[in-house]
């Protein structure tokens, strides 16, 4: 990626998206999805930290469902604290990543003992809870709390790379260069319509790039900025960027600890090794390691004899 700001005709000097936030935020108050359940502007701040929680490597419309779920079952963090962890892993699903199911019950329990039962409204306080780093602290923040903070998430990198500074793609991983273009690039002012406006801009710039600046090929004659995009105007160069991580899945580590998990979920009971290993029937060795790897993580325990395993109680 560039990493210059190098900014496109029509923006402020001061703030290098200025050009951009009146046609996104138009378009997103047309085309944004509003209907999802969390973005009701009375969907509880438990209902937007679970929503963050679950949709960070998750689309939307996997995630709904079973946010519906969790919400029903556990509409507060007492409820899911008082739960057990492994009914946590086992109601996650296949949202991938299932430690992030423990560490949202390791946060419930957090916000239990340490804050009455609610979601805190302090960044440090909320940067401090298991599993939150400073995406979903500043999305809480943006969404629930209406504090004006940029949030940066994969999406937001790749409309301001495009839009903003004429690459392709961001860099591998979010740079110093990109959290200050994102902060600079947030509508300003101090009015509750100003404040309104920058959480909105949040919100819709992510969209944004959910729906139309997709990473491998964007609907640029459906942007709301195709004339102002300063990689159009470049003439879409390719991107000359350090390699971009790859999303192996077939055959990996994490394939195999997905089912073994899938297979603790579906029982009621503990599974054998023997049983776990007919999730992956190629390579025993590698069942064996994965297991060991998902008891270290605490998403698996071994029964008192160690015969079995099932989900943690
Ligand atoms: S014009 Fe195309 S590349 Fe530029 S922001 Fe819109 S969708 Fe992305």
């Amino acid at each position: 990626m560039r990493t210059g700001a190098s900014t496109a005709a029509g923006a402020d000097e001061s703030n290098p998206a200025s050009h951009l936030h009146g046609p996104v935020l138009a378009w997103f108050d047309r085309h944004g999805r509003t209907e999802l359940p969390w973005r009701d502007p009375d969907c509880s701040a438990w209902g937007v930290f679970l929503s963050e929680v679950m949709s960070q490597q998750t689309p939307l419309h996997r995630v709904e469902p079973v946010w519906r779920e969790w919400m029903q079952r556990w509409p507060t963090p007492a409820d899911l604290a008082a739960d057990s962890p492994g009914e946590a892993v086992r109601a996650w699903r296949r949202l991938g990543y299932p430690r992030r199911a423990l560490r949202l019950h390791e946060a419930a329990t957090a916000m239990v003992r340490d804050h009455g039962g609610e979601v805190p409204r302090g960044h440090d306080e909320l940067l401090a809870l298991p599993g939150v780093g400073a995406y979903t602290a500043a999305a809480v923040s943006s969404f629930t709390h209406q504090i004006p903070v940029p949030v940066v998430d994969t999406n937001v990198r790749r409309v301001l790379a495009r839009a903003v500074t004429g690459a392709e793609h961001a860099a591998p991983a979010l740079t110093v260069a990109e959290s200050r273009l994102a902060a600079a690039s947030m509508p300003t002012g101090t009015t509750d319509e100003n404040i309104t406006r920058a959480n909105r801009w949040n919100v819709a710039v992510m969209e944004l790039g959910a729906l139309v600046c997709t990473a491998r090929a964007p609907k640029c004659d459906r942007c709301p900025v195709l004339d102002r995009c300063a990689w159009v105007a470049a003439g879409r160069p390719a991107y000359d960027g350090p390699p971009r991580r790859g999303q192996a899945w077939a055959g990996t580590d994490r394939q195999v600890r997905g089912r073994i998990v899938q297979a603790l979920r579906e029982s009621p009971d503990p599974v054998t090794r023997a049983a776990l290993a007919s999730t992956w029937p190629d390579d025993a060795t590698k069942v064996d390691r994965c297991l060991a790897a998902l008891v270290e993580d605490g998403l698996v325990e071994p029964t008192d004899d160690g015969a079995a395993y099932r989900l943690p109680r």
